[in-house]
């Protein structure tokens, strides 16, 4: 059995305008920090800040 040294988990990317959750990533866990990218919003037709959200089970 392989060793779980970097433990990944899926976050959820929501847009800060609409709020709309558009995209889903892989973060490290062991990295706490917010992620924030900019990203193209479907909703908002426009490129917009999209903060990371991390999946509720
Ligand atoms: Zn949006």
């Amino acid at each position: 059995m392989a060793k779980k040294k970097w433990w990944r988990i899926v976050v959820a990317m929501q847009c800060k305008d609409c709020g709309k959750t558009n995209y889903h990533t892989s973060i490290n866990k062991t990295n706490t920090q917010k992620l924030e990218l900019t990203k193209y919003c479907k909703q908002d037709k426009k490129k917009t800040s999209h903060v990371s959200r991390e999946k509720l089970k």
